[in-house]
């Protein structure tokens, strides 16, 4: 069950649907932890998600229920992404989406990472 008060881990969720490969992606990385594709809608001209491969709605649930080496590799595939795509030198943005005030929309895990230019300041 997740901790967040969120429904349970939907297994028809659009990323899981990407992680058992029926529907399609751009990857840009994969390993034993997580997979990273270009988001559909890019809101910068980078614009990457990365996602564990484990049943997580939310980084509510991840942070509270991943193992240590689950946690590990996703941050590590993280940072491998960013490095990829070339982001390290200018910077880039990771940030994720939390349950409805958080404006989470697909109830996997995910983080996005954004860069390819000088980002304003966070909305609110
Ligand atoms: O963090 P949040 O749940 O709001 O964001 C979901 C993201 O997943 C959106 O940026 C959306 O464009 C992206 N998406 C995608 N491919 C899909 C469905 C959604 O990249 N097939």
């Amino acid at each position: 069950m997740p901790v967040s008060g969120l429904p349970p881990y939907d297994d028809g969720n659009i990323f899981a649907r990407i992680l058992r490969g029926e529907i399609p992606a751009r990857k840009v990385f994969e390993d034993k932890h997580a997979l990273a594709f270009h988001d559909i809608a890019p809101q910068a001209p980078v614009h990457v998600l990365v996602i564990p491969k484990g049943r997580y709605v939310s980084v509510a649930d991840f942070s509270t229920q991943a193992g240590a080496e689950e946690v590990a590799g996703f941050w590590r595939a993280v940072g491998q992404v960013a490095k990829q795509l070339g982001l390290e030198g200018q910077g880039f943005r990771v940030l994720t989406n939390m349950g409805a005030d958080g404006g989470q929309e697909v109830p996997h895990f995910h983080v996005h990472i954004f860069g390819g230019k000088r980002l304003g300041a966070m909305l609110v």
